[in-house]
């Protein structure tokens, strides 16, 4: 029995040695297949702390760039990228500058009296005439003129386009206005604003006729060579500001013939956008000192810096002015950049400042350019 036993025993032992085996070679699988994991684990993490341990290659390296290319750019969109000066404007000042807006909505709230114009007969150069000594323009619209009149007759050789009409006084204007409403029978106009309500009030104004038979009863209408001066008005300051599909903004029939003075970088963007004036003053109102100025390079390269401040009503407005950096930590004498404030009209100003000037050029290379010396003034002509 013993024996019995024994073997039985052995058998029960031998069956447990087999089950054993089997244990022990499904726990050195476990075993192994763990500590391949766990390998793959710590190998990781081993690469991770050689790399944070090692002291980094890249870091050693660094030494070799400049300092300045180690610093953050600077935006010059960000106000906090300058430090300001200031100036307070009252409402009084709302109709000053290049960028008022008026329409048949909106009054022209400022004055310009004739020691504020240019008789454009005087300052012109020869590549374009004027309808008489009447025509009178501001000197900065004035002289935009000249230089994109010339590169006209630099690139086309015509010198047919005349200056019909500029600066226009409230009296004469409601003139035109009573005598279109007459000839139309209508109780207002599409085409001709009432008095105060026209840009050419301004002085930023002008209208072109053109001739191609001596007779300067056409209007420009912007076709043919003439094409040239409504697509590249905007790189001297001017806009078509009566463009085709925004009369329902305009609140004026197509113009091509009427163009507004308002600068070139303020050009440029409404150039590069789209837009007419009246979108133009609206959508400039999302950029303030707080949130950030609008940039646009033109086309010389110059790049500008836009932002609105909003009135502050009858106490006065503070506007902000950047000064440039001048190397010391006493910014009390710092020069402002060059700047430019113009009121909407309505309810704010516009600050324009200049970034950075370029150095490209928008003229046309010149063949055969036209005298481009100022007309001898006829004081005794001067009505
Ligand atoms: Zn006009």
């Amino acid at each position: 029995m013993a024996e019995y036993k024994y073997p039985a025993r052995k058998k029960r032992y031998k069956i447990k040695y087999k089950n054993l085996a089997l244990l022990l070679a499904i726990l050195l699988l476990i075993i192994l297949l763990i500590s391949k994991g766990c390998s793959a684990i710590f190998s990781g993490r081993d690469k991770k702390d050689d790399a944070q341990t090692t002291p980094a290659s890249g870091d050693i390296q660094t030494p070799d760039i400049p300092d300045d290319q180690l610093s953050a750019p600077v935006d010059p969109t960000d106000q906090h990228a300058y430090r300001f000066t200031s100036v307070t404007l009252t409402d009084d000042d709302l109709g000053t500058g290049n960028l008022v807006l008026v329409n048949n909505n909106i009054k022209f709230l400022g004055t310009v009296s004739d020691d504020d114009l240019d008789v454009v007969r005087e300052r012109k150069n020869s590549a374009y005439s004027v309808k008489d000594y009447n025509v009178k323009l501001k000197p900065v619209a004035m002289e935009a003129l000249n230089n994109m009149m010339l590169d006209f007759y630099t690139v086309t050789g015509k010198d047919t386009v005349m200056v019909n009409s500029g600066f226009r006084t409230v009296e004469y204007q409601e003139e035109l206005y009573q005598d279109e409403l007459k000839s139309t029978g209508q109780d207002s106009s599409n085409l001709v604003a009432k008095g105060g309500y026209s840009e050419h009030h301004t002085g930023l104004v002008i209208d072109f006729t053109v001739s191609e038979d001596g007779h300067y009863d056409q209007s420009l209408i912007g076709t043919g060579d003439y094409k040239w001066i409504n697509d590249n008005c905007y790189k001297y300051g001017y806009v078509n500001r009566y463009p085709a599909g925004k009369e329902s903004l305009t609140l004026i029939d197509n113009e091509p013939w009427h163009f507004r003075y308002v600068g070139v970088p303020h050009a440029t963007v409404m150039h590069n956008y789209d837009y007419c004036l009246e979108e133009y003053i609206s959508f400039i109102k999302n950029y303030t000192i707080s949130s950030g100025f609008l940039s646009v390079t033109t086309d010389d390269g110059s790049r500008y810096m836009i932002y609105y401040t909003p009135s502050n009503g009858a106490d006065g407005t503070t506007v902000f002015i950047p000064v440039m950096p001048d190397g010391d930590d006493d910014d009390s004498n710092n020069q402002p950049y060059p700047y430019e404030i113009s009121g909407n009209n309505v309810d704010g100003w516009i600050v324009t400042f200049l970034y950075e000037k370029g150095t490209g050029s928008i003229s046309p290379q010149p063949e055969g350019t036209p005298d481009n010396t100022v007309e001898p003034s006829d004081q005794d002509a001067q009505q």
